[in-house]
């Protein structure tokens, strides 16, 4: 087997590692990630070899994103296996920090972003989410100091959240988003994929479907709301229970009455069964 990526497990020893990287003028891309790898993981960190010559993944399940009463505790972790996919994908290094080493005791600081984070999509459902991600990446981004970092469109709430922040606080970081890999018959992949029994994994791909035809019907020049009630209705009627579906401004995620509003992003999450599904797609 080739050699592995170098895991590193503290901040300071991180640091040593970056330094002869930075030192021979390597630029470095950095991929966030909470583990259990798979095809949508593995394409960012793809696209991170293409832009620089070092990529460093993260694997930190964050806890401070998780209310208590969501899957902190049951989180697929997958140590092993993500480093056999880490190492045959040539990463250069794999920082995984202990809860401890993020957060040592004592630690006070929050960053609480506004705008697209204060949407009304999966802040309404998940009101700690995005200041437990804007606090840890941006942790992340001072940790490695990357020049690019590099997240996914299945998120796409949080990459639009990421790529404010970053600008608002003229961090020196190059934010890149990356199209949403999915199961042939459209799922996109998710680590919470494994939550889903067989029936559920065979009704997963109705999200996709509805955002499909969704957006096609949009840019036919349906009416926006008439379009949205009945994709709404089609999910529901396959039996998942909805958090929302709605059509959104594709940069600042304000809502959106028509096309002539700017370009649009259906954005939908539902749950099938215990399985919180997020999905999304451009019109
Ligand atoms: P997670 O481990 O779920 O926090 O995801 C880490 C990164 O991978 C985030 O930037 C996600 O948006 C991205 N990601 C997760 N699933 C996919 C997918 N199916 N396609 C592309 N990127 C993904």
């Amino acid at each position: 087997m080739a050699n592995g990526p170098t895991v590193r497990r503290t901040v300071s020893a991180l640091r040593r590692s970056l330094v002869p990287f930075r030192k021979a003028g390597e630029r470095i891309a950095l991929v966030p990630t909470m583990g259990a790898l798979h095809r949508g993981h593995l394409a960012l960190v793809r696209e991170a070899r293409r832009r620089a010559r070092r990529v460093v993944v993260s694997i930190f399940v964050n806890p401070s994103q998780f209310a208590p009463h969501e899957d902190f505790g049951s989180y697929p972790r997958e140590y092993k296996k993500d480093i056999t996919a880490l190492t045959a994908a040539k990463v250069d290094l794999v920082w995984a920090p202990s809860a401890e080493a993020m957060y040592p005791h004592g630690f006070a600081t929050r960053i609480e972003p506004q705008g697209a984070a204060k949407a009304g999509l999966e802040d309404k459902f998940r009101p700690h989410f995005f200041g437990g991600v804007a606090t840890v990446v941006t942790k992340l981004f001072t940790q490695t100091a990357p020049y690019f970092a590099l997240f996914g469109e299945k998120d796409y709430q949080q990459l639009r959240v990421v790529t404010q922040m970053a600008k608002d606080l003229d961090l020196p970081v190059k934010i890149v988003g990356v199209p949403t890999v999915r199961e042939p018959d459209g799922l996109a992949l998710s680590s919470r994929n494994a939550y889903l029994s067989v029936q559920e994994r065979a009704t997963a791909p109705t999200l996709y479907r509805v955002l499909i035809a969704g957006a096609a019907r949009v840019k036919r020049g349906e009416p926006l709301e008439m379009v949205l009630e009945e994709a709404r209705a089609e999910i529901a009627h396959a039996g998942f229970g909805l958090d929302y579906l709605e059509a959104r401004h594709a940069l600042t995620l304000a809502p959106v009455a028509s096309r002539k509003d700017g370009p649009i992003r259906l954005l939908v999450a539902a749950k099938i069964g215990k399985t919180r599904l997020i999905d999304n797609v451009g019109v």
